[in-house]
This record gives C-alpha cells, structure tokens and sequence, in this order.
C-alpha cells in the first residue's frame, strides 16, 4: 500500500498537481486499477473511503485530475461521460446492449498504420488535423 502511494504522489506531482492527504487518497483509488467512471461512481468509491471529503471536493478534483492528464475523459455517443485511469494508449470496445466497456490494446505496429490512415484520410476531406486520436467500437450483434 506504501509502496502505491508512492508511485501515486509521484504522477501527482509531474503532472504539477498539489499534493494534498486527500487528493493522494483520491487519486490512489482511482489508479489502482484500469477503470471508467461516471462522476458520481468516483464519488461513491471515495465516499466509501473517504466519507469526510465533500461531493464538491471530489468533483473539483477529478475536474483538477482530468485536466492534468491524470485521468482521462471518455465521452460517450450516450451522453454519458466516464473517466478512464488507465492512462496507457489503449482503444475502447462498447457493447452497446449492456453499455459495457472493454479496453482494446492494439499492437502498436498495426495501431501506427491504422490511425496514420485515419488521420491522412480525415485531413484530406476537412483539412483539419487530428491529435490524440483513438478508437472507439460498438460491438453489436455479438456472440454470446
Ligand atoms: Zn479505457
């Protein structure tokens, strides 16, 4: 447990965030393992272990996380948005009966091609540019 705290004060403070008892808490939570939360999930997960911080606290530091790269936004085609603490590079899998979310690694030699392709095809039709692009699947008719 020492030994996370560690590691999670140390992405606190590279990404220039203050570190504060409560932010490490906070932030220690949500880097403990890869996964995507509404707002109000990292408020109950904090609460459960933190029931002194304030629903504005929490909110404020997740806005403070995410703008810093600590966490990272996910919006959704349903509106919904989640917050991803898996900070490698990584795609998404949305099953959309469940609305289910899986992380989709792809090897990096494929991935490179892949978003070159999408990034020269996108340019070509707008004459925009994309930056940090993923990708992100609807799984639909699915096995069971
Ligand atoms: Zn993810």
């Amino acid at each position: 447990m020492k030994d996370s705290y560690e590691r999670t004060k140390k992405i606190l403070e590279e990404a220039g965030i203050n570190v504060t008892v409560q932010r490490l808490q906070m932030a220690n939570l949500l880097l403990s393992e890869p996964q995507h939360l509404t707002a109000d999930q990292v408020f109950h997960l904090v609460n459960e272990h933190m029931p002194n911080a304030s629903r504005a606290t929490v909110f404020n530091n997740l806005k403070l996380f995410s703008e810093k790269g600590i966490v990272h936004l996910l919006e959704l085609k349903s509106g919904i948005t989640l917050y991803d603490s898996n900070l490698g590079n990584h795609h998404h899998a949305i099953d959309e009966e469940t609305g289910e979310i899986f992380d989709i690694d792809l090897d990096s030699k494929l991935q490179e091609k892949i978003l070159s392709e999408l990034k020269k095809d996108f340019t070509a039709k707008t004459g925009k540019t994309l930056e940090d692009c993923n990708l992100s699947i609807t799984l639909k008719g699915k096995k069971k």
